[in-house]
């Protein structure tokens, strides 16, 4: 990188990441955000002498950047980035700065859904295997902060769309790509443009490098004509033993790479539902590729503990399983939890909806959902369900919310808090949303 000034935009997990790690290789570094800083953060900047400025960019950093890190939230349409355009000033985005000083094999994980699970997942079987592996990027340690403090030969990244946004160099030797679905439109200019995004993750790659895509998605398969790096397809299909990726069959996966192949039983994995077949898939053709021994990969399979909030058993009570899904946060991941659970339903849903098109789900309420309890708004969910099941019922607590599922359930039903939309009009975030159910069914 030519020069010495960078210019940091935004104050989240990504951008004070990227502070520390431009201090560390001494670059001068000021820090622009639009929202408040915390005052931690502004000790930190202190300390490290930070110029920064909050709830505004001035335009006028632009005559003395060099460069600009822009963090995955910030919008590539706010008036500074576009003076920094016809400037000519580079814009990164945090992931490519990390990228660009270290030396460790990149594994990065994309897709609208998964993406968390999946990362964690392989991780887990890469340290089982003896690895110096690390698990960054989307999931609460930001890749440059790892970096300044690790030495790790591997790192697992997950990695949303909006970090792909500005990658330059940016050149996994494995990349993931779950899934692509219609989520984040409020940021993209169609959802064309959110696929090319999410495409982006494999497009340094060559052919020394690995592309695991999902097969049964067709947003991926339409778009892999550019692709250069060896692909492994998974999913449900029939797959020849000539050809490597993963298949799910017969209730059973098969796993064949260019190292290895080996087949398991469903009911012998850790994480239970089909798009969690997908993720165990994906994550074991990852591992595999690395070579890393079939005794290691099933095993870490079925002993991997699963992740918070995702499809999680929370308790049984009177015979009623409650199970806290609240991350759930669009329709494709709520469809992926109806499907995974056999026995009859009480849905607890609802929240800030981001322009949900609920058709998707019909079937599936129709087949296995008695009765829906909505958190907070219910209009919407009630006039697209309220045929197809016994009771929409409406509350604007948690509390209530646990209650009037347990009411409803007979032993043997399953109480789903699945809620297809975001948090913030009741909570702070999904975890805390997923927190309070637990307690609340903790509390029955
Ligand atoms: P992400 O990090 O992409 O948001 P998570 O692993 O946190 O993904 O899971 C988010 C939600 O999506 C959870 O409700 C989970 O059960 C569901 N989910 C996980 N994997 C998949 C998948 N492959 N396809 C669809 N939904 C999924």
């Amino acid at each position: 990188m030519k020069g010495q000034n960078i210019l940091i935009i935004g104050s989240g997990i990504s951008g004070v990441g990227a502070v520390k790690l431009a201090k560390h290789l001494n670059y001068n570094v000021r820090l622009t955000s639009k929202d408040p800083i915390s005052q931690l953060n502004k000790t930190l900047f202190y300390d490290l002498g930070v110029e920064f400025e909050e709830e505004k960019h001035s335009l006028s950093h632009i005559e003395w950047c060099n460069w600009i890190i822009k963090s995955p939230g910030v919008s590539a349409t706010i008036p500074l980035l576009i003076l920094a355009k016809q400037e000519g000033v580079p814009v990164i985005s945090e992931i490519e700065f990390a990228y660009r000083h270290t030396e460790a094999n990149i594994i990065a994980i994309t897709g609208t859904n998964g993406k968390t699970t999946t990362s964690k997942l392989l991780w887990y079987i890469l340290k089982n295997a003896g690895l110096s592996v690390g698990l960054a990027g989307n999931i609460g340690i930001s890749f440059s902060e790892s970096i300044i403090h690790n030495q790790f030969n591997y790192y697992v990244l997950e990695i949303s769309s909006f970090q792909l946004e500005d990658i330059i160099e940016f050149k996994p030797s494995i990349s993931i790509l779950l899934n692509i679905e219609k989520d984040h439109l409020d940021r993209y200019r169609d959802f064309s443009h959110y696929i090319q995004t999410k495409m982006k993750i494999q497009m340094n790659q060559d052919s020394g490098d690995s592309f695991i895509y999902c097969f049964n998605n067709q947003n991926i398969i339409d778009n892999l004509e550019n692709v250069k790096a060896n692909k492994y397809a998974f999913g449900s299909f029939d797959m020849d033993m000539n050809e490597y990726g993963g298949c799910l069959k017969n209730e059973q996966i098969t796993i064949n790479t260019i190292k290895n192949n080996f087949t398991m039983t469903i009911h012998n994995l850790a994480l239970q539902g089909k798009h969690n077949f997908y993720n165990s898939m994906a994550a074991a053709i990852a591992a595999s590729t690395l070579g890393i021994k079939n005794h290691i990969i099933k095993q870490s399979l079925s002993d991997f503990k699963g992740v918070e909030h995702r499809l999680e058993f929370v308790a049984q009570v009177s015979g009623v399983r409650f199970i806290n899904d609240s991350k759930a946060t669009n329709c494709n991941s709520v469809y992926y939890a109806l499907e995974s659970t056999t026995s009859p339903i009480i849905w607890i849903c609802g929240g800030v909806d981001k322009g949900n098109d609920y058709s998707i789900l019909s079937d599936l309420v129709q087949q296995k959902v008695k009765s829906i309890v909505c958190l907070g708004e219910a209009k919407k969910i009630d006039s697209a369900f309220n045929k197809s099941v016994e009771s929409v019922t409406q509350t604007n607590n948690m509390k209530a919310a646990v209650r009037n599922a347990f009411a409803l359930a007979d032993a043997g039903d399953t109480v789903l808090l699945s809620p297809a939309c975001a948090s913030f009009d009741l909570f702070q975030n999904y975890e805390e949303r997923g927190r309070v159910f637990k307690d609340c069914v903790l509390a029955i």
